[in-house]
């Protein structure tokens, strides 16, 4: 295969080469998703489109108590930033989980996102934090909750001339517990087997509580049920069992018979008690 490479400098250009050359073209960012899958030949484009000179993807701010990631911020930057680990530790554990310190270098979030892996570790931490995603194309920008842009393993609902800009969510409360935790091979680059994010606020009660997995569905997804099965109740050992049920049989019902399912639903019963307990500092 043979393609022309194009390594826009702005995000007016970029979204320019997009509208025109259509389905034709594949945005690259770090590469360590795309590349591999380029040369193993199942992807065909005559246009490669890196995302990397684009300074309108960098960077990581915060503007009252939302805080902005730029798409092509990569692992290393989130996992280092101080306003993430003081505001979202749990997507900072989240991208220091990915492969290896070189993916993690080269990798972004956007291209975490976009390649839409069920096993994508930032993507439960994000969908816990209730991150949005800001869409854009030539003349157009749209928005939506981060959890609504996946339609299965690999596929999202943007189009062939759109592309992440950033991605947004709340701070974090003062007092509010969260982690993220994964359960894999015994390999340092190994891909998540299992993974859970967990948000935990209370004073005497429980007053926020948001659970994400991810590796158990085609994408990650909130396991809702659980959440309301604690909120409102005493943070208490036999309420955090409590809940921890209720994911279980969330999870025992999006897993069904497939052959990995006994082992995802005692193993991913006990990553969410897990998360859970240390969230809500009883561990
Ligand atoms: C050895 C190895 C170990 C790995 N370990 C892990 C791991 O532990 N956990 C994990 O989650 N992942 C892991 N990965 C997968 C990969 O590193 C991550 O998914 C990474 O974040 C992908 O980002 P990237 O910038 O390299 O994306 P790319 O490979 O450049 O792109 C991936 C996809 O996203 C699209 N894309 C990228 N950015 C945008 C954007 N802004 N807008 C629209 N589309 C976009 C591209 O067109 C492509 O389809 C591993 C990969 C390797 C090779």
């Amino acid at each position: 295969m043979s393609c022309s490479y194009y390594a826009p400098q702005r995000l007016e250009e970029l979204l320019a080469i997009l509208a025109e050359k259509k389905e034709k073209a594949k945005v690259l960012a770090g590469g360590t998703d795309l590349v591999i899958a380029l040369q193993e030949g199942n992807l065909d484009y005559d246009y490669i489109v890196a995302l990397h000179k684009i300074p309108e993807l960098k960077g990581i701010s915060m503007s009252g108590d939302t805080i902005v990631i730029g798409a092509m911020t990569t692992h290393t930057e989130v996992e280092r930033s101080s306003l993430i680990n003081a505001n979202a530790l749990l997507l900072a554990q989240a991208a220091a989980s990915v492969g290896s310190p070189q993916i993690r270098n080269a990798g972004t979030l956007g291209g975490n996102i976009c390649n839409a892996s069920p096993a994508a570790d930032t993507v439960p931490a994000l969908i816990a934090l209730d991150a949005y995603v800001k869409i854009v194309s030539k003349g157009s920008e749209r928005e939506m909750p981060l959890e609504d842009l996946f339609l299965g393993m690999g596929k999202t609902k943007l189009g062939c001339d759109e592309v992440i800009k950033e991605i947004s969510f709340k701070a974090l409360p003062d007092g509010a517990g969260s982690i993220f935790v994964k359960l894999a091979r015994r390999n340092a680059l190994a891909i998540s087997r299992i993974s859970v994010a967990a948000i935990v606020a209370s004073n005497e009660y429980v007053t926020d509580c948001r659970i994400a997995m991810g590796a158990v569905a085609p994408n990650p997804f909130r396991v809702r049920g659980a959440e309301q099965a604690w909120l409102g109740r005493t943070v208490t050992a036999d309420n955090l069992d409590i809940c921890v049920e209720a994911a279980f049989q969330e999870i025992s019902a999006t897993l069904g018979q497939r052959a990995s399912a006994i082992y995802k639903k005692r193993a991913g019963k006990a990553l969410i008690r897990r998360a859970l307990s240390i969230a809500s500092g009883q561990m």
